[in-house]
């Protein structure tokens, strides 16, 4: 007869390692495999809070930022809005680091992992059959976070993609900048565009130029990145990437009894910004204690109710959402907003984001 796994994760990304570093803690002895389609681990720069009352990567996870930023910056035109976030964080990690480092403690384990891509998932009332290239393979549950096919999906309302070209730059002097600088508005009318901008050492940052667009149009986002580099004179190009975030509010695939989708796939990046980081590291802790056939993935609804307002200004009104983020930014406290961004907004810090956004757009928007 067959082998049985107990649990397939169809994916070595962020959500299942995270997830299965710590179930592992809990339940010892379970058969698990992997599946994973390219055996390369792609290189991309993630950022995320840290602070009081967030789950802390470095104790939990055992991973390490490549930079910490106390301080971060919002700006339009020549208004520029500088915060100190004492006592939280805005820090950057590199994923191959992550991927690696979560690798090595599952593989301590014994964890097989078959480089192989899926291509067929069939669910019955006692298992599910995952077919690949190298094999058939069975399990009680399946995990996946491969990227769902649009094409298959009908498109959510009010959906936007996060659309972003990023470049590491190294200049040949210092080019002091202190603090991460997350929204550098371009001025656009279609769509809420604007520069990222993480100082990775004293002479490299990392620019990205991002778009919140309806559609993808990457060749026109390319030129405004390729203007935006010179600002720097970089002298060298030490990295380069693309990717795209869909920023949307329905749910994007359910769980079915024994198949239950991770990641991006799972709808856990946050709707109105596109991070993930932090909510899959913390649904990974809440699942440990769960029996597989109770692990899914639910949003906060006063965080989902409010990422609905946010993501529907920015569909409606993109051309007013750089005058949304600055005055949001510009909070008394600031540290309100943070929380909100990391998912644990006291009643307090919501009530405080209420008062700083115009709302007027959000009640607009709300009922659009
Ligand atoms: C360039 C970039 C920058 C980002 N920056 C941030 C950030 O700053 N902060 C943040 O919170 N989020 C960020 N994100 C979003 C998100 O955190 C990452 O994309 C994250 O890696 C998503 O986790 P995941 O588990 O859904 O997928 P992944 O980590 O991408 O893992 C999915 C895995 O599944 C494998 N796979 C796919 N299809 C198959 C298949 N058919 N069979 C087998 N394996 C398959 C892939 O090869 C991959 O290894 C960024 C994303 C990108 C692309």
């Amino acid at each position: 007869m067959d082998k049985i796994f107990d649990l397939i994760l169809i994916g070595r990304g962020l959500s299942n390692l995270l997830f299965i570093s710590q179930y592992l803690k809990t339940h010892q002895n379970l058969k698990i495999l992997i599946l994973e389609k390219n055996k390369k681990i792609d290189e991309r720069f993630i950022s995320t809070w840290q602070g009081p009352g967030l789950i802390n990567l470095k104790n939990e996870y055992n991973i390490f930022p490549i930079q910490s930023f106390n301080e971060i910056s919002v700006s339009e035109k020549n208004n520029k809005i500088k915060r100190k976030i004492g006592p939280y964080q805005y820090q950057t990690y590199q994923y191959s680091e992550i991927i690696k480092s979560l690798l090595k403690l599952i593989e301590a384990r014994g964890i097989k992992i078959i480089y192989s891509g899926v291509n067929k998932i069939i669910e019955n009332n006692r298992y599910v059959s995952v077919s690949t290239d190298k094999g058939l393979y069975k399990a009680k549950y399946v995990f996946n976070s491969s990227p769902y096919n649009e094409k298959n999906q009908q498109k959510p309302e009010h959906m936007l993609y996060q659309y972003f070209i990023g470049t590491i730059i190294k200049n040949n002097k210092n080019h002091n900048i202190k603090e991460c600088q997350l929204m550098n508005f371009i001025h656009s009318n279609k769509e809420i565009l604007f520069n990222y901008v993480i100082p990775l050492s004293n002479n490299s940052l990392l620019v990205e130029t991002t778009a919140f667009g309806k559609s993808k149009n990457f060749s026109d986002l390319d030129k405004l990145h390729q203007i935006s580099l010179k600002q720097y004179k970089p002298v060298e190009s030490l990295f380069f990437e693309k990717g795209i975030i869909p920023m949307s509010i329905s749910k994007k695939l359910t769980k079915t009894k024994r198949v239950i989708p991770t990641g991006i796939r799972g709808g856990f990046a946050r709707p109105s910004s596109g991070y993930l980081l932090l909510r899959a590291a913390t649904w990974a802790k809440d699942s440990k204690n769960m029996n597989l056939n109770q692990i899914g993935f639910k949003e906060k609804t006063i965080i989902h109710l409010l990422d609905k307002v946010f993501l529907k200004a920015c569909y409606f009104y993109p051309e007013l959402a750089p005058k949304i983020f600055m005055k949001l930014f510009n909070a008394r406290h600031i540290q309100s907003v943070i929380r909100f961004l990391a998912d644990t907004p006291s009643y307090n810090d919501l009530i405080h984001l209420i008062k700083n956004t115009p709302k007027k757009i959000m009640i607009y928007a709300l009922f659009k």
